[in-house]
């Protein structure tokens, strides 16, 4: 092993700063206690909007979607309105372990698949179509496959058989677990990142087993985040004086109360129309359109010139901006208003992938979860999930009080990546 220092990051996908600041207090996660108590703990915001895609590519980059070039886990082809699946080959800028000198292991980070060649390990997280594309170098695959190591968990099963997806979930953790202590024990690295992702997972479906003692699941879920701790005990016994242990999540999660069409509300108020007698997508939408939304909450302008059948001129383009943020601005459902912020591309994002952004990104109160789906039959709904993501919410946690002197109160997912590159690149 080096004697140089070290980089650890320890990556919660979708934990809440609350959320692991209590699990803490609570002694479920004793080890994350300690780390918290010699260390820095702070809230971090997330990316705009709050999806894991988005805020990892920007964690792992140091840099707004308006550089990396990803702003979603759907993206248009430019020009049209056919939905394309960005991948780490769309990334624009080169992430940190391409600028560390010596050897990494990047673990189960999502959206980036496929790997890679690079000076060590990667192992991409989830969308991962393919095991082989997952891993680099591929001599390691036969190994992880006999640790029983998978990329992601089902997510189907939890609609149609919960015992087997929890069991499905047990065993990637478990097995994740396996893989990081022969990869950390065979590789002379210099930085190390695995991220836990079925907490993404777990909370989406079973938030309500997070809020409720008595839910049949609620111990389960907390043993989920016990095991995890165990793994952050383990790391932190491992690693020297001088290494850096780096924990944080990309955005946060919260009760979901309603899931919210934002395509059916642009229909009924005229912003949206299809081909007459067509099926309500994207790709049958009509000239009268003048604005339509994909995931979670991007709005497009519909722009002559831009799109196949656009509509509005660059002289129009404001007014219609205006109009939408004053439709989302009185938005309320049951009373309660379900637009919490409303962004311009050019106030949150800079650089030369603007172009591609939305024009609008709509931030949801609490409890709405904003949908782009074409096809919804009202304005709100309930589906099978009981949390959503939110902004800001992540966290930050460094083992070392001095190391965010330099950090503003409430850094970001792009503050942690710079941070992150810039210790790779010295080490
Ligand atoms: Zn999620």
């Amino acid at each position: 092993m080096s004697e140089k220092p070290r980089t650890v990051i320890v990556g919660l996908d979708g934990v809440p700063f609350d959320m692991l600041k209590m699990f803490a207090h609570s002694s479920i996660m004793p080890n994350t206690q300690r780390l918290i108590d010699q260390g820095s703990f702070r809230p971090m915001r997330s990316s705009i909007p709050e999806i894991s895609s988005v805020a990892w590519s920007s964690i792992i980059t140091g840099v707004n979607p308006a550089e990396h070039g990803i702003f979603g886990f759907m993206d248009l082809v430019s020009g049209s309105y056919k939905m394309r699946f960005p991948n780490f080959q769309d990334l624009q800028v080169s992430p940190f372990w391409y600028s560390c000198p010596g050897q990494a292991v990047i673990m189960n980070v999502p959206s980036t698949y496929p790997v890679h060649p690079m000076n060590g390990v990667h192992i991409s997280g989830f969308v991962s179509l393919d095991f082989e594309k997952s891993v680099h170098p591929p001599s390691i695959v036969p190994q992880l496959r006999r640790l029983g190591y998978r990329l992601d968990v089902d997510a189907q099963k939890a609609h149609s058989a919960m015992d087997e997806f929890l069991e499905e979930l047990h065993a990637s953790l478990e097995a994740r677990i396996q893989a990081y202590r022969y990869l950390w024990d065979n590789y002379d690295w210099q930085v190390f990142m695995l991220t836990f992702t079925g907490t993404d997972r777990l909370m989406h479906f079973l938030f309500d087993a997070y809020e409720d003692p008595d839910h049949q699941h609620h111990g389960f879920f907390l043993d989920h985040f016990r095991t995890i701790d165990q793994t952050i005990g383990e790391i932190v016994d491992k690693i020297s004086g001088d290494d850096v242990l780096i924990m944080l999540s990309d955005h946060g999660f919260e009760r979901l109360q309603k899931d919210v069409y934002v395509n059916h509300l642009l229909a009924s108020e005229g912003f949206l129309a299809f081909q007459p007698g067509s099926e309500p997508k994207l790709a049958n939408i009509s000239s009268a359109t003048k604005a339509f939304a994909l995931d979670p909450g991007r709005i497009y302008i519909n722009q002559k010139g831009k799109y196949p059948a656009g509509s509005v001129s660059e002289k129009d383009k404001d007014a219609c901006l205006k109009d939408l943020q004053q439709l989302f601005c009185s938005l309320e459902i049951d009373g309660k208003q379900v637009i919490k912020h409303i962004y311009r591309k050019q106030d949150i994002y800079a650089g030369p992938c603007l172009d591609q952004a939305a024009d609008l990104i709509l931030l949801a109160d609490k409890g709405f979860n904003l949908k782009g789906s074409m096809a919804a039959e009202q304005l709100a709904g309930k589906g099978p999930f009981t949390g959503k993501h939110t902004y800001p919410d992540a966290f930050l946690l460094l083992n070392n009080k001095d190391l965010l002197r330099d950090f503003t109160d409430q850094p970001s997912v792009i503050d942690a990546g710079k941070f992150i590159k810039s210790r790779v690149s010295r080490t």
